[in-house]
């Protein structure tokens, strides 16, 4: 049965088989699954991951601390306070999930670096 990229992504399991941990580090592929031996190097996200989260961060956070200096006109300070901490806890509770995710739609879709047609004849 295949593995919706999607469950697996947010899961952050094996785009393969749905079972293995895909991550060794924080944000570090394991080279191998554990569960299925499936290769974990054949794709890479690179930069996609933070982009996507930092640009959720700006559509929530921005419009919040918004809303927050018109409801209650805080000092400076409580922003100070309140935001920083809050932005980096929303990207850092993103950021494996959303890479997971990008991961396994590579996987799934056979992504990889474009080629041009001429090089498909010389390999
Ligand atoms: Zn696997």
């Amino acid at each position: 049965m295949a593995v919706s990229p999607i469950s697996a992504g947010l899961r952050c399991r094996c785009p393969n088989c749905g079972e293995g941990r895909l991550y060794r580090g924080f944000l570090t592929f394991k080279q191998r699954c554990d569960a299925c031996e499936a290769d974990l190097t054949v794709a890479d996200t690179g930069d996609g991951a933070s982009f996507f989260v930092m640009f959720a961060a700006l559509i929530v956070i921005v419009p919040s601390a918004g809303f927050f200096q018109l409801a209650f006109d805080p000092p400076a300070w409580v922003h100070a306070l309140i935001w920083p901490p809050l932005t980096l806890a929303f990207c850092l509770f993103l950021l494996r999930p959303i890479k997971a995710t990008l991961f396994a739609l590579q996987w799934k879709h056979h992504a990889g670096q474009a080629k041009f047609a001429d090089d498909d004849k010389q390999d």
